[in-house]
């Protein structure tokens, strides 16, 4: 495929400004361009079939099943897409006087509430763009926290060696050292491994519950108590909400600091670089720390994104939220939970999951010894899928399972979808033993097969080269 510019031809175009109904303002020459920007030239017709094309080669949640373990990819009901299309939303200014905005000042407010009523907590600030965002806004809070006491030493926060990988990242932003605790057999926390990480220098702990393979750890109030007996806060990393939101409460839990993934629990578009929304919740205790989401808030609070956050987001996820109710809201969650161990029981006498326990809503498959036995990898499985019309679930992850395939297939698919899947996949299983040479070379049919991902991430080419410069 053609990229824009080689499809660009001199002269050609469709200029749709309309005309300028403002006294013209010439820009003083020092803000001026030396040079014409280099822009595509094509017909709207062009542009329009450049755009459908790529469209096309890409695979979304609206084209097919798309079981991305961790990164929750529901189907986003198109009403949100129209309430956050409003005018009244969209032709907006964040300097707007706030009495000409008291409708968005209300979605922000009632949001805010909606979420802090699912997590348990008290107080919640929109502003973070991303869940690793507000990851780093939460550590803020408990760093903050210990500092306005006077304690100073707490330099450590514990993870456990299942997390994802923004959590270490996060806290080493924010200044902390990571201590890694292995987990135990079963995929949960070891209470003996964390009880010997423990002492007065650990600021908090970092946990995912349900965890990162798809189990809900039942040790869950013991953990929070052994945590805040010595001294520490609990961050509770809210990526996989969809399969408790309605029925259980982090806060209820334990946890003092919360993110949530707007653009994974409440069906907010995703995938292919956001835009996305990571608010952060907290106990009233922390609140004076976290920063303001409010239009009314003084400006001397904690700022860590400008503005009030990805508003429209919001406006989508609000309106998620007010379209299910709090039984739906509960359903969703019963319905991801009920997916997720229909489609691995449906799996029975091909892939092995990894834990042999009811999940919750996503699950994590181990092809150790599929590979030992077929010389077929989780990665070629994966690719394979690609052929079938189904996206690959995560690859290798989480660390702590080896050819590990993550499946979630959220409570927005069917019985028939989950039933597909099922079937392709053990069809691939069965294929892996026939020939497995079909599977190292697949994808067969998609545009790019296999690209170098070293280079791809190395040397990322990410601008035309015009040749007569
Ligand atoms: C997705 C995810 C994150 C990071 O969230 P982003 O919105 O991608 O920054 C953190 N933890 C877990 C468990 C996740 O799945």
């Amino acid at each position: 495929m053609k990229l824009i510019f080689e499809n660009s031809i001199e002269g050609r175009g469709c200029e749709l400004l309309p005309a300028c109904d403002v006294p013209a303002v010439e820009l003083p020459i020092e803000l001026r361009r030396a040079v014409k920007p280099k822009l595509p030239q094509l017909s709207e017709i062009d542009i329009t079939r450049h755009y459908t094309a790529l469209s096309k080669r890409a695979h979304g949640v609206n084209c097919g099943f798309y079981p991305l373990g961790s990164c929750t990819m529901k189907y986003n009901p198109r009403i949100d897409e129209e309430i956050a299309a409003l005018e009244g939303f969209t032709n907006i200014h964040p300097l707007a006087p706030a009495h000409t905005v008291a409708g968005c000042e209300e979605v922000l407010t009632r949001c805010g509430e909606a979420l802090a009523e699912i997590t348990g907590m008290d107080a919640m600030s929109l502003q973070p763009a991303a869940g690793a965002h507000g990851e780093f806004t939460g550590l803020l809070l408990i760093k903050s926290y210990h500092h306005s006491r006077g304690d100073k030493k707490r330099t450590k926060i514990i993870v456990p060696d299942s997390a994802h990988g923004t959590n270490p990242a996060s806290a080493a932003m924010c200044g902390f050292t990571t201590v890694s605790i292995p987990s135990a057999s079963d995929g949960c926390v070891d209470l003996n491994a964390l009880q010997a990480a423990l002492d007065d220098e650990v600021a908090g702990l970092m946990l995912t519950n349900p965890n990162t393979v798809g189990l809900f750890d039942k040790q869950i109030l013991k953990i929070t108590e052994l945590v805040h007996e010595a001294g520490g806060l609990v961050y509770y990393d809210g990526a996989n909400l969809n399969a408790i939101m309605g029925v259980v409460r982090p806060g209820d839990m334990g946890f003092d600091v919360v993110h949530l993934n707007l653009h994974k629990t409440f069906a907010t578009p995703h995938g292919g670089g956001g835009p996305g929304s990571g608010p952060v919740g907290c106990k009233s205790f922390l609140a004076p720390f976290l920063p303001a989401s409010s239009i009314k808030t003084g400006k001397d609070a904690l700022q860590v994104r400008s503005f009030y956050g990805n508003f429209l987001v919001i406006v989508k996820a609000l309106t998620y939220i007010m379209t299910l109710g709090a039984e739906g809201v509960r359903e969703a969650a019963q319905n991801a939970v009920l997916n997720a161990n229909y489609l691995m029981k449906q799996l029975e006498g091909s892939f092995e999951p990894a834990f042999d326990n009811i999940c919750m809503h996503e699950f994590v498959l181990c092809l150790e010894r599929f590979k030992h036995d077929t010389g077929v990898s989780a990665l070629d499985v994966a690719k394979a899928m690609i052929d079938e019309g189904i996206h690959p679930p995560t690859m290798y992850f989480p660390l702590i399972v080896h050819e590990a395939l993550m499946l979630e297939p959220t409570e927005t698919e069917s019985k028939s979808t989950l039933d597909d899947a099922a079937l392709v996949l053990k069809r691939l299983y069965q294929r892996a033993f026939d020939e497995p040479e079909s599977m190292h070379s697949a994808p067969h049919k998609a545009p790019i097969s296999r690209p170098d991902e070293v280079l791809a991430a190395r040397q990322p080419v990410l601008r035309y080269e015009f040749s007569h410069e």
